[in-house]
């Protein structure tokens, strides 16, 4: 690529006059912009030729890493293939030429998608009912607490102020309490990575409007105790909430619905393997157990006498103007049918043995804090060797020499080092063992070429940035490019 003519910026392409389009002749006569409402000087806006920004942009877009480029392994995130099969459904013009106001009688096949999704949802988890309106996990988490909420409020009992979060929960779960008004209590967890259930007994009683869990939780470790821990927040009064963004490794082999549940979220863009990354496009459908179905936010999709239709109701709670992100679901949907009844259950396992089997085969090199049999992710603290001074981050910028995305660093909090691998199930064995010996490989450079690896990455476009820096003082315009090299001149 010629970096020259390809420059990084559109701006540094632009040279005055230059068209890359002609518009066809005005028929409509001129209608004059008030003149308070016009631009004192024409937009600041790059000039260039059609074929200068075409390769502009298609040689920047090659600079994107994605699960098609390569390994993904970014723990909590579940970084699946994206089958193209669902791009097809998602794009075909009876799905994506619709509009959310048209009448149902016109859009009964998108209104079916929605429903059969729901009701798929239903069977998979074992909760009674879900609303697809939520637009990602975060929001099905605020969606799934007020619905507690409304729970207490309808049986009149205000004192309910307080949402018990375990100590390794993902950060939006204390988040989502604090938007939805609830004060968060943290529990601890043990040095076996789960729970503290002696903990949690100290932390009950008639304040406390429910609990939220990870399962498995953000170390990768199934909940032992779930059942007990359900039965101790029920008998306060409390209800359970399942933050089903880990539900990869129990697709078709466990359901939260029988563990004592009472609401849950799935992140679709996670397990059900919609394309996700850079803030979206996501969906977060909510589903609680039989007797709160009515406290599920409109609108929502059902069917009477073989017809589908969206029922709406002034008083229910509302997190979205209309049904969600319908692509998404159209997605998830396909993806759940091309995998079917039988192929479905072998999602987990294989996602379990993949994380086991790397976890096993760089436990040697890489610390490994909590020494047990994890689900579809793991956390290794860093290299085991800590006398060389390369850190988590150091590890996770040399990866990207090797073509391979780094995993998910310093989360959990748990541990100062964390590097959270997450495989998924659709990875060979051939590319889990090249990771493999890359980590290796890094790790014996850490121990005699430690400079290497602190200088990484070397074969990217770009080296490490200052992420602090890129947070304080974000350069988000060409203009203000320019304004800060005149001043640092
Ligand atoms: C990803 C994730 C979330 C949040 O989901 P978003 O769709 O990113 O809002 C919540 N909890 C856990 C455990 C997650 O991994």
């Amino acid at each position: 690529m010629n970096s020259k003519l390809y420059g990084n910026l559109i701006f540094e392409l632009s040279k005055p006059g230059r068209e890359g389009f002609s518009l066809p002749a005005n028929e409509y006569g001129d209608y004059a912009v008030p003149e308070e409402m016009r631009r004192k000087d024409d937009a600041p806006l790059p000039e260039c030729d059609e074929m200068t920004v075409v390769r502009h942009y298609t040689n920047h877009s090659g600079n994107n890493f994605g699960v098609n480029n390569g390994f993904y392994p970014l723990g909590s995130c579940t970084m699946k293939y994206n089958p193209v099969i669902n791009e097809e459904t998602a794009n075909m013009a009876g799905f994506s030429d619709l509009h959310p106001l048209q009448p149902d009688c016109t859009s009964q096949g998108a209104l079916a998608v929605y429903y059969h999704l729901q009701k798929s949802l239903a069977a998979l988890t074992g909760l009674k009912e879900f609303t697809l309106n939520p637009f990602a996990g975060a929001h099905g988490e605020l969606t799934g607490l007020m619905i507690i909420r409304s729970y207490h409020a309808e049986r009149g009992d205000a004192k309910r102020t307080k949402v018990i979060v375990p100590d390794s929960a993902h950060g939006t779960n204390p988040a989502s309490a604090a938007v939805c008004g609830l004060e968060v209590v943290e529990v601890r967890s043990t040095p076996e990575g789960v729970v503290d259930v002696e903990h949690l007994r100290t932390l009950l009683d008639d304040s406390i409007a429910g609990m939220m869990m990870t399962n498995p939780n953000t170390l990768g470790l199934f909940e032992p105790q779930i059942p007990e821990i359900a039965k101790m927040v029920h008998a306060c009064g409390g209800l359970m909430y399942y933050d089903g963004a880990n539900l990869n490794p129990m697709l078709g082999v466990s359901r939260p619905g029988d563990m004592g549940f009472d609401v849950m979220h799935i992140n679709l863009h996670k397990t059900f393997s919609t394309p996700h990354g850079g803030g979206g496009p996501g969906s977060g459908p909510v589903g609680v157990r039989e007797g709160l179905e009515h406290l599920l936010p409109r609108p929502k999709v059902v069917l009477n006498d073989g017809v589908y239709s969206v029922e709406r109701d002034d008083k229910s709670i509302a997190v979205g103007a209309y049904l969600g992100n319908f692509a998404v679901a159209v997605r998830a949907y396909t993806y759940i049918l091309s995998l079917g009844r039988e192929h479905i259950k072998e999602v987990g396992p294989l996602a379990t043995l993949n994380a086991n089997y790397i976890k096993e085969r760089l436990k040697d090199v890489y610390e490994l804090p909590i020494d047990t049999i994890c689900k579809h992710e793991f956390v290794f603290n860093g290299l085991k060797d800590k006398s060389t001074g390369v850190t988590t981050m150091d590890v996770a910028k040399r990866l990207l020499d090797y073509g391979f995305h780094a995993p998910t660093i310093y989360f959990p909090l748990l541990f100062h080092e964390a590097l959270m691998i997450e495989p998924t199930e659709n990875e060979s064995l051939d590319t889990i063992d090249s990771f493999i010996d890359v980590m290796r490989q890094i790790a014996k450079e850490a121990a005699e070429e430690p400079d290497t690896v602190k200088n990484a990455p070397l074969r990217t476009p770009i080296g490490r940035v200052d992420d602090v820096l890129a947070a304080k003082h974000p350069i988000l315009t060409y203009w203000q490019l320019l304004a800060d090299k005149a001043d640092n001149a």
